[in-house]
């Protein structure tokens, strides 16, 4: 392995989009046309496209997650001295969306087997204040959606679901997107489909569809051009990027079959390496679309998971840790009005395997052999 005269095998990264399908064709009529900027055909195609996709009656494309995030709360009227309840394990960008509506998040504990928020633990942190709940999809595997809605009806609380992570996974055969009042996803290059940088919201509700757009597009009246209800913001997607997206779209199903592969062949491969690690565990409601096959590793080793990630880095092979929780990072430092101590287990112990939609058999096949080296 370590002959200097054999050439070093390439790297494998955690993630890489996969663009093989018509995205060059249809970036190259965006620039043949001129149609570059926020109008252009492929927008409203991209937007009928996912909506169809996710079975609800609108999509409104934005131009990245985190902003189809904060606009889905400024339609929904959130604002300041409200809360909003986010998980704790989760990418900053859902508690930040919170934040930007100055609404405070309100941090909940998560299921350690599935690092998705714990439903039973949500009425005891709903307040007078809380205006939305918002289940995020983590790493793939759709949230245990029906308790929370009915939770949140009886409350009279709005659901954004954060699908950023979630394009195709399914509960109880219904689509992420469809659960809640209106959903969010991103398509930023590491996700299930990309547009390099962009967004979606997706709902069910036309008025609340209208206010999306209103506020997207800079507050301007649709009926009256250059005239501004209300404070908007310029959180439109381009052309090009809907061109790269409704190409992405198209092979979907290819995607997503390509992500079930490689969780596949971790689930049969890693066996060998017996208890050192958990698997990833799918609910069964969940079609699970693994957007990051994550393991948890062994309390019996003798290295710590960030000296593993350092020794398969020395491998080639890049690995991410479980998100940070909210509750540690110094925005969000003592936050935590409960104690949330599985986002704390599975930070301290989980790790995301190189996953998408590139990958070989061969490619697993040095992951997992590297694993087994370096987990001792
Ligand atoms: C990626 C992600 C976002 C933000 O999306 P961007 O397109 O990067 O702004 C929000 N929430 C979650 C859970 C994500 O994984």
């Amino acid at each position: 392995m370590n002959n200097p005269t054999s050439p070093k095998p390439p790297r494998i990264s955690v993630a890489a989009p996969v663009l093989d399908g018509n995205e060059r064709k249809y970036v190259l009529e965006c620039i043949d046309t001129t149609w570059i900027s926020s109008l252009g055909r492929f927008i409203g195609e991209f937007e009928a496209a996912f909506a169809a996709y996710c079975g609800v009656k609108h999509a409104v494309a934005v131009n990245n997650g985190t902003t189809a995030l904060h606009l889905a709360l400024v339609a929904l009227g959130i604002g300041p001295g409200d809360e909003v309840i986010v998980p704790s394990l989760t990418y900053i960008a859902s508690a930040n969306a919170v934040t930007y509506c100055g609404a405070t998040p309100v941090l909940i504990d998560n299921d350690p087997r599935t690092f998705n928020l714990d439903p039973a633990k949500l009425e005891a942190l709903i307040t007078s204040r809380t205006k939305a709940i918002m289940p995020v999809h983590v790493y793939g595997q759709p949230v245990d959606m029906d308790p929370v809605m009915e939770i949140a009806r009886r409350h009279g609380i709005k659901v954004v679901e954060d699908a950023a992570e979630a394009v195709g996974a399914k509960y109880k055969g219904r689509m992420t997107g469809s659960l809640g009042d209106c959903a969010t996803f991103s398509f930023f290059g590491n996700k299930i489909i990309t547009t390099g940088e962009g967004g979606m919201v997706t709902t069910d509700d036309g008025e609340l569809a209208e206010r999306l757009r209103l506020y997207r597009g800079q507050g301007m009246d649709p009926a009256r051009r250059y005239w501004f209800p209300v404070v908007g913001y310029n959180y439109r997607m381009t052309n090009i990027q809907a061109a790269i997206g409704l190409a992405q779209l198209e092979r979907v199903e290819h995607h997503l079959a390509a992500r079930r592969g490689v969780a596949d062949l971790y689930n049969a491969k890693l066996a060998r390496l017996g208890n050192r690690l958990t698997i990833p565990h799918v609910e069964d409601f969940a079609e699970h679309v693994f957007w990051m096959y994550t393991v948890r590793l062994s309390d019996k080793l003798s290295k710590s998971r960030d000296q593993v990630m350092k020794d398969l880095d020395a491998l080639g092979i890049e690995t991410r840790p479980v998100f940070y929780p909210m509750h540690v990072l110094p925005p969000y430092e003592g936050l935590d009005s409960v104690p949330l101590p599985m986002a704390d287990e599975c930070a301290a112990d989980g790790m995301n395997l190189p996953t998408h939609a590139g990958l070989t058999e061969a490619d697993i096949d040095r992951i997992v052999d590297a694993l087994d080296q370096v987990l001792v």
